[in-house]
Formats: C-alpha cells, structure tokens, sequence
C-alpha cells in the first residue's frame, strides 16, 4: 500500500513549536514518499478541547505550509465506530467491566507506579467478578470496560528506536478501552481510526512510545494490521523540561502574530529535526532534504540562543 501518514492532535491549547515540529516532521515523511497525509482530531476529552484551539490549529499548520488529504476524522463524532469495536472486543472475551474508582485503584496497586498516563499498574480487582457480582455493581456505578493484557513482552521495530519491548501486563496490567462516561479511551479510538485511515506509518512524539504495545494488543484483537511507528524524540526547554502549551512564548499562533517569516519557523523547526542549521529555509526545500535517518536520536534541547538568533528576535 502506498504511503499515508497523519497527525493527529488534540485541541487543547495553542500548538507550540514542539507540536508544530511532529506534525511537519510527519508531513515531510508522508510528502518526501510521494504519499498522503492526513489529519485527525483528536477531541475525546471534551472537557479540555476548545473549538477556538482547533480553528487556530488548522490556521498555524496552513500558515507553516502544511497541506492534508480527505476530510479530517474528528474523534467526538466516531462514537459508533468505537462501539462497534468495543462490541467485538466483547464479543472475543476480551474486555471485562471495571468498576473502581481511582482512590479504589491507588489502593489496592501493590507497585506504585505503573506508566503515569495510566497511574498505577491495574491490580485486576474486577477481572474476575461474577455474572451476580457485575449486575449488584451495575446498579450504582458505570463501569468502565478494561481490556485484558496479554502476558509476556510486546515488541516492535520502532523507525527512530528500533526494537522496543513491554510488559505490558505487569506494568500497565489490564487497561481502559471505554471510560465510564461511555467514550472510548484513547487507546482504542488510536487503533480503530489509524485502521479505519489505512494509515501506514504513524509518526509522533516518543512520549507515546509506552502505549504502542497496548496499541498493538488491541491491533492483534481485532485482527488488524498494525503501521509502522516513528517515535520522535521531544524538543526540551533548556530546564530539560518538555514544551508545554501554555508557554505562549513558543506557540506557533503567537510567532505568525508578530509578523515572524515562516522560513525562519522552518529554519529552527528543521535545526532541531537534523535538517539545518537554523537558517531560514523553505517547505520545499525540507521535502527535499528529509530522510527519516536523519531524525535525532536523542531529545533536543530548544537553546535559547538559537531561538533568537533563528527567530531573528532581539536581545
Ligand atoms: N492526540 C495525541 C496528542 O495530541 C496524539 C496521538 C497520536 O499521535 O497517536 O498527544
């Protein structure tokens, strides 16, 4: 199949310069493949994403030269694609309701730390509730639905990695596919909608590299074949913290504001992508330049000097 890639963010502030860095990166990728390129919002967490985030996202990616195919999927939408899914997992005996709380959860984990986008690791209090048991709980709480880890390492060849392996069983431990206010997690609205894209190759911040092998578990349960992953290592402020929205100073929107030329964004988007050296360059000439080999392997740190200096910002 021939190459298509995708980006596919959250609306939850204003895309900063790290954002707009993945997305140009897998833009560049899909393009330098003579592929497609989609985009995809991701909006499942209705109480953080705002409309206005999203109409200033589509301005910032236009404005830095970024163009996709198709009509965008957005997730909030997809409910019935998701349930469908969710179904098959039932159907397979793959997913079981959850009835604890966090506090419930925080409890009972016997390892603190499972991976911080999931808390602790899932001591499988509900895995093995009876027919009885799930009704008496079902008449005071919503379950969530968890999805049953298979044991064992998961590995896979990641782009910028390489082989990257988990346990997911034992650090993660059974995890959420429908949260209980009837949505789906992220985890399960990733895989049906890269699969219902044909999406082949999905590149993104190394900060999702712990969930890939969840991703796989449920690409293996529902049959379908899993894309390629590219993981990207974050661009780090100088305090060796990753950029966050809410630092206005990085924000695309706000660069595009003060009248900054888009060549000298691309410049400093492409010294920190092993594409240059800072200097003001355009996106066709980066279509040109890139070679995923070229793909730092190691975090980048967004030097305050640079910055400037690529910026063409005083003082
Ligand atoms: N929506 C996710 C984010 O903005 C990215 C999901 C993905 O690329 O798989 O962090």
């Amino acid at each position: 199949m021939s190459f298509r890639g995708r980006f596919a963010p959250s609306p939850t502030g204003r895309i900063h310069l790290g954002n707009a860095r993945s997305a140009l990166l897998g833009w560049l990728q899909a393009r330098a493949a003579g592929g497609q390129f989609l985009m995809r919002i991701e909006d499942l967490d209705r109480a953080r994403c705002k409309p206005q985030f999203l109409d200033d996202l589509y301005q910032d990616l236009e404005w830095l030269g970024l163009d996709w195919d198709e009509t965008p999927l957005v997730q909030s939408q997809r409910n019935d694609v998701y349930r469908e899914a969710l179904e098959e997992l039932e159907r397979l005996g793959r997913v079981y309701p959850c009835f604890c709380t966090r506090a419930e959860i925080a409890r009972a984990a016997s390892a603190p730390h499972g991976l911080s986008d999931e808390g602790p690791r899932y001591p499988g209090t509900c895995a093995a509730l009876s027919p009885e048991a799930v009704a008496e709980r079902a008449r005071t709480r919503v379950p969530a639905l968890r999805f049953q880890a298979a044991p064992g390492e998961w590995c896979f060849e990641d782009g910028v990695h390489g082989r990257t392996c988990q346990d997911v069983a034992t650090l993660v431990g059974d995890f959420v596919v429908r949260r209980n206010d009837g949505v789906a997690s992220y985890q399960l609205a990733v895989v049906v909608d890269d699969a219902a894209s044909h999406i082949t190759d999905v590149l993104r911040g190394d900060d999702l590299l712990t969930s890939t092998p969840r991703q796989l578990q449920i690409y293996g349960a529902l049959g379908l074949t899993p894309p390629r992953f590219w993981h990207v290592p974050l661009v780090l402020g100088e305090d060796g913290k990753r950029l966050a929205k809410r630092e206005g100073a990085f924000a695309v929107a706000e660069l595009r504001e003060r009248g900054i030329a888009v060549e000298r964004v691309l410049g400093l988007l492409a010294a920190w992508s092993g594409l240059g050296d800072g200097t003001p360059v355009t996106i066709q000439e980066l279509v040109r330049r890139f070679r995923p080999e070229l793909l730092p392997r190691a975090p980048v740190v967004a030097r305050e000097a640079l910055l400037k200096e690529a910026l063409g910002l005083e003082g």
